[in-house]
């Protein structure tokens, strides 16, 4: 007998059911703002309960529900909710979680845009950052305090595919009664079972793998389901980045084929890094699914998917800004734009310098842990679902 149906069974069906009113078999896009209801009823946040009719798309909406119900279920987490953006995702943890006077450890490397919340906007709120690397738990023991509420992590770390040791840092932030936050967008939920690692909220930006074609913004938090109301009260009805009933349409039906694709985008990414790895113009391949991976036996024991994200660098700062004009000028299908996970490939130019600089803001040993994986710069290359031997084709025209 099997107990729990597989994740690509879970992708497929989770969160839909064929639509009583016409037995459509596929979900209907419900984009009405507001819901008649048949008996009066509360008006604030803190009316909303298990069995609340829909009321105001604010709260909840027919066709989101159907994806917070399917990630919730690929997530392995008892809840979900959407919102607008990642980003919308992100600031929904820190401020349903944080408060004046609060301590908060944010991975020192991270998005860049959570990045500069974490160094810009949480100070100004009163609330104490300390930006730690996460890759070495014993840095997150040295800096839990009395106070700390949070620890927000970041697996593999974008742009620079550093891990994280989640069932360690879990244990230490639990310890010290804080929950644990991890940006899981680069392993998708296919690729790391975070929820069974201790991480108490999962986000993703679905704008990448989740939703995986590069047409809908949006973002998700799976985790309790108290943890969630708390958000869906807070950061949906009073913050309002909720996602849009169509957007919540186009996401689920990317996250129907989510298993399938992140089988190709590793395959794909494996081929890739392996050939990049043998080209003299190539000074360094980061992958976690390559040997050469500093943590690679991390990779092996927590991800179940390496993905499709590859950093790779040529040398110095002025040679790859010299490459990233070439790739412009002569990449015939090798997108040269930010974003990833999509069925497109995608390559970006990160100059070391200028992220340390401005998003990151580290100094000494922070900025050297940094340089150790990104050196002068990387190109950030998301491994779409194109053939392999055409990805490397085209790489080949710039790089040969
Ligand atoms: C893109 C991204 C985000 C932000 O997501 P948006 O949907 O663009 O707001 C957050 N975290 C990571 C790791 C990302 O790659």
């Amino acid at each position: 007998m099997r107990n729990e149906q597989g994740l690509q069974t879970v992708a497929v069906h989770a969160g839909e059911t064929p639509d009583p009113a016409t037995g459509a078999s596929a979900p209907p896009i419900h984009m009405s703002s507001t819901f008649c209801v048949d008996a009066p009823a509360g008006f604030s946040a803190h009316d909303l309960g298990p069995d609340s009719p829909y009321l105001y798309a604010r709260w909840s909406n027919p066709t989101v529900d159907m994806l917070e119900g399917k990630i919730a279920a690929l997530d392995g987490a008892e809840a979900c909710l959407a919102t607008a953006s990642g980003m919308a995702a992100a600031s929904a943890i820190l401020f349903t979680f944080l408060s004046a006077g609060d301590h908060v450890v944010v991975s020192d490397v991270s998005y860049a845009g959570v990045a500069e919340l974490a160094r810009d906007t949480l100070p100004r709120m009163g609330i104490e950052v300390s930006l730690v690397d996460l890759s070495d738990p014993a840095n997150l023991a040295n800096a839990m305090r009395e106070n700390t509420k949070l620890v927000h992590a970041e697996s593999p770390v974008n742009p620079i595919t550093r891990l994280t040791d989640l069932a360690a840092v879990a244990k230490i932030a639990h310890a010290g009664g804080a929950l644990l936050s991890c940006d899981c967008t680069f392993a998708s939920p296919i690729g790391q079972r975070a929820i069974e690692l201790g991480v108490d909220l999962v986000m993703h930006s679905a704008t990448k793998y989740i939703g995986g074609h590069g047409d809908a913004l949006g973002g998700t938090v799976s985790g309790r389901a108290d943890l969630i109301k708390r958000m869906r009260i807070e950061a949906g009805i009073h913050h309002g980045g909720i996602m849009s009933p169509f957007n919540a349409w186009l996401i689920a039906r990317g996250a129907a084929t989510l298993p399938l694709r992140m089988r190709a985008h590793q395959e794909g990414a494996l081929k890739v890094a392996e050939w990049l790895e043998a080209q003299a113009g190539v000074t360094r391949v980061l992958y976690p699914g390559l040997a050469s991976h500093p943590q690679h036996e991390l990779a092996k024991r927590q991800m179940k998917n390496t993905s499709g994200m590859i950093a790779f660098q040529v040398g110095d700062a002025a040679r790859g800004r010299a490459l990233a004009e070439r790739m412009i000028e002569k990449l015939e299908m090798v997108h040269y734009a930010v974003s990833l996970g999509h069925h497109r490939s995608l390559i970006f130019w990160m100059d070391t310098a200028g992220l340390l600089a401005s998003s990151f803001r580290l100094e000494g040993v922070q900025a050297e842990a940094y340089r150790t994986f990104a050196g002068d710069g990387i190109f950030r290359l998301s491994i779409g679902l194109e053939d392999a031997e055409d990805i490397i084709a085209d790489l080949a025209r710039v790089l040969g």
